[in-house]
């Protein structure tokens, strides 16, 4: 089937696209223009530490583009550079449930202008999750695959707190909970490495995703954007970087004990660029995912071998 070793050891959400849709299904990134309750005084201010000015978004200048433009052109420029002909709209900056729903139909119709889209990923605040918000996103499920992005990303409270995350641990089972009673699927992210956060507290993170029977889940190590308040921390020494190796083997760890019917969608960062501080090994994803993969290898282990449903 032209899987990789590595492929094969866990569920890829890349694996599934093509079982379902039998060809390559391209993510559009889109910056809607919402903002994020922890930076705008609802929640809080100044956003999680690790969290940069851009809200977390892949591709920056989006923002000066429609909705409809940003689609137009990356589904243009993604036809051209990987011959994709079928597409999800990806909201991915800052939260995008917080707005009022009519504002929110508006933004997901706006984006969904095109016959070869067949998705909808929408990246949320478990906070930012209500009844009305899954009701609007379960509407669009008669037409297209549906997914909400949920941030757990640490389920230890007092490392939350530290990061200014103003959120609450509880909030994201209780938006899985509304999320699942809407049949809507839900991909959790994780970030390994976080200040204060031991191999132990990862792994209990990977047990509540388990609990919380999420569909997908994004993992990446914690890298350091020069425009995240992290950054300062950092230049001060206050943070300990993962290496690679150390990634790698907690990576692993978490495959042998995740659900193996939880898709992965991602197991590295995306690296800022020239604003990546460290650690300089995530610029190559690659190596990275081979690592993972000859660590699997060796152990002759597979996703969900420690599992106890
Ligand atoms: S990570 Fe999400 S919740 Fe935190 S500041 Fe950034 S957009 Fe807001």
């Amino acid at each position: 089937m032209g899987k990789s070793t590595t492929e094969c050891r866990y569920s890829t959400f890349h694996a599934w696209l093509k079982q379902v849709y039998g060809e390559r299904v391209q993510k559009i990134c889109i910056d809607a223009g919402f903002t994020c309750p922890n930076r705008d005084g609802s929640k809080g201010t100044g956003g999680c530490l690790f969290c940069d000015d851009g809200g977390s978004a892949a591709s920056r200048g989006l923002a000066a583009l429609s909705i409809r433009e940003q689609v137009v052109r990356q589904m243009s420029s993604a036809h051209k550079r990987y011959g994709a002909n079928k597409f999800i709209a990806y909201f991915q900056a800052f939260t995008n449930t917080h707005a009022d729903v009519d504002t929110l139909r508006r933004k997901y119709n706006e984006a969904l202008c095109d016959d070869r889209l067949i998705g909808l990923s929408v990246g949320a605040r478990a906070d930012c999750v209500t009844p009305d918000v899954c009701a609007l996103l379960r509407s669009y499920t008669r037409s297209y695959h549906v997914w909400l992005e949920l941030g757990l990303e640490s389920s230890n409270q007092a490392t939350l707190d530290r990061m200014n995350r103003a959120e609450h641990v509880e909030d994201f089972a209780a938006a899985c909970a509304m999320a699942h009673d809407a049949e809507l699927d839900v991909v959790a992210h994780v970030i390994f490495g976080l200040p204060g956060d031991t191999h132990d507290d990862c792994m209990n993170a990977v047990d509540m995703l388990n609990r919380c029977r999420v569909e997908g889940v994004k993992i990446h190590n914690l890298y350091i954007d020069e425009r995240a308040p992290i950054a300062e921390m950092w230049r001060r020494g206050e943070v300990r970087m993962l290496e690679l190796d150390e990634y790698v083997r907690w990576v692993c760890d978490a495959i042998e004990r995740l659900d193996p019917r939880i898709l992965i969608h991602r197991l590295t960062g995306e690296a800022p660029g020239e604003r990546l501080l460290a650690p300089q090994w995530v610029r190559d994803k690659s190596s990275v995912l081979s690592a993972a993969g000859r660590e699997l290898e060796w152990r002759g282990a597979r996703q969900g071998i420690l599992f106890r449903g």
